[in-house]
């Protein structure tokens, strides 16, 4: 089989399928064979942790059986709450069953649970390949605060496997108050972003002191802002507008993601191009979220809708935003499913998106888009001397890769991981 075959802790040297838009070779690509699906077959030499040589395979000699991809990363999960709808479950399937449920499992969230999500979301994200991760996390009044004690332990125990940046989630106006500074002064020591809710009902003038007030903070603390805006099918875009106007009023200094911007695919086509050139030019990025929008928005007991709220990626792409598809809830009030498996993502994405991997801004939406807008320090292209941060997948094309579930072998700076790896990296 793949897995004893090819990958045993000896091999040094094997052959895979490698996406064309993921080497950054200096040598000339074009000599190299690539397949329709955009695949290139490559002989990959290990050696100290990192790649020590990317060869071409000559098109008599046998083609590889497996794919190579860089380990990938998840721009936005929600691990504090994962798999907590065994005891709160959202039965309707609506924004406000979901809200409800949270708020209500959140008045009785210990640490202990909260440790537990998190260990076992990371321990399903590393077997299945994810090597950085940004969470965001509960975080008003004493709960809150705790979580965020446990969250640096964390953080720091995981290190060595994956990297997590932690985003804290109030309702916006949190940050206005005094407990909202306090938090941001602790999440500034633990180098976390902040975070918040942006949806209707919108209050124009009471959103944009909201915002002034986030942002100032945002500027003080050098923290990076996160937020969850209009993940709704009402007032289509109102949310970014009020947004898109605060940045023309205040130069904020640290990185802007918006997450969800669902409501905005509602938008007839040349207005919604203009607030795209805008987000682009004040440098947003975008995190498109397909499996909680489907679940949750739009939802008609009567009818099957079929305009879907989701942030259109294609035309943010068009206009030079950075777009990352993330997981966002697992197996919690807000989506039932999951199981931080970024190739069932991809697979199940495609579809909703007609996002195809194959297609260099389809694949960037898991791999280079979400490392820039994290600021990895690696972008997740291939090249001599790149650290061996990869999973091999028993398929040999992206037609197999994308059928669930392929087995997968995932490296880490150059070791597989076992259970042995896990730990001794872990510790
Ligand atoms: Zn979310």
């Amino acid at each position: 089989m793949f897995a004893q075959r090819k990958t045993s802790p000896e091999i040094q040297i094997f052959d895979a399928f490698v996406p064309r838009g993921l080497i950054s070779s200096d040598k000339d690509p074009l000599n190299l064979q690539i397949t329709p699906e955009g695949l290139v077959p490559l002989r990959i030499q290990l050696g100290n942790g990192v790649i020590k040589n990317i060869e071409a395979i000559k098109d008599h000699e046998d083609m590889p059986s497996i794919l190579m991809l860089p380990r990938f990363v998840e721009p936005h999960a929600h691990i504090d709450k994962a798999f907590t709808w065994g005891t709160s479950p959202n039965l309707l399937g609506t924004y406000e069953g979901a809200m409800n449920a949270n708020l209500e499992e959140y008045k009785q969230r210990t640490t202990q649970e909260v440790r537990l999500r998190a260990e076992k979301s990371l321990n399903l994200a590393l077997r299945n390949g994810i090597r950085a991760i940004r969470t965001h996390i509960d975080s008003f009044d004493m709960i809150g605060a705790q979580s965020w004690d446990v969250f640096g332990e964390i953080k720091k125990e995981w290190k060595a496997l994956i990297e997590m940046q932690c985003v804290a989630l109030v309702p916006i106006e949190y940050w206005t108050t005094q407990n909202g500074k306090n938090l941001a002064s602790k999440v500034a020591e633990k180098h976390g972003l902040l975070g918040g809710v942006i949806s209707p009902p919108y209050q124009k003038k009471i959103l944009r002191n909201q915002l002034r007030e986030l942002f100032s903070l945002a500027n003080d603390f050098g923290c990076g802002i996160d937020l969850h805006i209009d993940e709704t099918s009402l007032s289509p875009g109102a949310g970014l507008r009020e947004l898109l106007y605060m940045l023309d009023q205040i130069n904020l200094d640290v990185p802007l993601t918006c997450s969800h911007l669902s409501s905005m695919a509602l938008i007839e086509p040349e207005p919604l191009k203009i607030l795209a050139d805008r987000l682009a030019y004040h440098d947003v990025s975008v995190v498109a979220l397909p499996l909680t929008n489907f679940w949750l928005l739009s939802r008609d007991e009567n009818c099957s809708p079929l305009r879907r709220p989701l942030a259109p990626i294609k035309q943010l792409q068009m206009a030079g935003v950075t777009v990352a598809i993330g997981g966002d809830n697992v197996q919690d009030p807000w989506f039932p499913a999951g199981n931080f498996d970024p190739l069932a993502l991809m697979s199940t994405s495609m579809s909703i998106t007609h996002s195809a991997p194959w297609n260099r801004l389809g694949l960037s939406l898991f791999t280079t888009g979400p490392a820039r807008l994290m600021d990895l320090k690696w972008d997740g292209t291939f090249k001599i001397g790149c650290a061996a941060d990869l999973i091999l997948i028993d398929a040999e094309n992206w037609s197999a890769a994308m059928s669930t579930p392929p087995s997968r072998k995932v490296m880490v700076n150059g070791q597989w991981i076992t259970h042995d790896t896990f730990t001794s990296l872990k510790n």
